[in-house]
């Protein structure tokens, strides 16, 4: 029987993972690969996003109530699921912004967390990983501190020198940061929803966009199809019920509207050990060759 492909991918938060790059996960999971989500922190600083959910005892509950939701999540993307443990930094805000809390996960020595995602990959043996990239994708430390504990994680877990306590070395092969966030396609959304007469939730965001800062759909190098997993997406976005308001954006632009304009999520390749051309549309690409061979 042939080797099933395995994809991990790496996220800060509970919620992430259904925000970024969940409908190709969910179609990876559902077309027979193994999927792993790693989560690096319970998400315990954050508050209440949803005016439904902020009632009392909840916030009480707040790190319970986010395992729990975490756990709806990856059984609706057909995931598994580990925690590394680390604790939420929060996003610090204010002028100046105040330090982060002692002993947060973006506090950590980079060797610390690097530990426990080397022992989570030479458990899986992912053939491919993903993260986010270097700004983190979303200016949080968290998301800032997972791509470097990623990246550090992919070189390490293959070295029998590093981490020998870890587990057998494990060397995956590809290496992508997520893109979901490309100016490109919130424009295409925004125009297409004018056009029908509806409102369009990106206005404000499209006018301060610092036209400086290059827009990262132009690093996208994979696109993967998965329109028939935006359900699937939506379905687990809406279970991290404190911090996803349903009347909110993400769900702002009607379904039929992102299949039309933007059925794929996007990503961009940063290492590869096999050979692939470039542009690709799938995160496979090349590994099966390798892996089957
Ligand atoms: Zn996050």
């Amino acid at each position: 029987m042939a080797e099933r492909l395995r994809l991990m991918t790496v996220h800060a938060h509970p919620d992430d993972e259904s925000s970024k790059g969940a409908a190709s996960t969910a179609r990876y999971a559902a077309e027979g690969n193994d999927v792993m989500v790693v989560t690096c922190t319970g998400g315990e600083a954050g508050s209440i996003l949803n005016p439904a959910m902020d009632r009392p005892g909840v916030v009480e509950k707040m790190p319970e109530i986010r395992r729990e939701e975490m756990a709806r999540a990856a059984g609706i993307l057909g995931v598994q699921h580990r925690w590394m443990g680390f604790v939420d930094s929060g996003l610090p805000e204010g002028d100046p912004p105040p330090p982060l809390p002692e002993g947060c996960f973006a506090r950590q020595p980079l060797e610390v967390p690097t530990a426990e995602l080397v022992r989570l990959v030479r458990e899986f043996r992912p053939h491919v990983v993903v993260t986010y990239d270097e700004t983190g994708g979303y200016p949080h430390p968290d998301h800032v501190k997972c791509h470097e504990v990623s990246m550090e994680a992919f070189d390490a877990s293959g070295d029998p020198e590093r981490f020998p306590e870890q587990g057998k070395p494990w060397q995956p092969l590809k290496l992508y940061y997520c893109h979901g966030f490309s100016r490109r396609r919130m424009q295409l959304f925004h125009d297409s929803l004018l056009e029908r007469g509806l409102e369009s939730p990106y206005e404000e965001w499209l006018r301060k966009w610092d036209g400086s800062r290059p827009d990262p759909y132009e690093r996208v190098t994979t696109q993967i199809e998965c329109a028939d997993y935006f359900e699937v997406r939506d379905e687990a976005l809406r279970a991290h019920e404190t911090q996803i308001d349903p009347n909110s954006r993400w769900f702002a632009v009607p379904l039929d509207i992102q299949r039309a304009v933007w059925p794929t999520e996007d990503y961009e390749l940063v290492r590869s050990l096999v050979d692939t051309t470039l542009p690709e549309d799938d995160l496979f690409a090349g590994v099966q060759e390798r892996v089957h061979a």
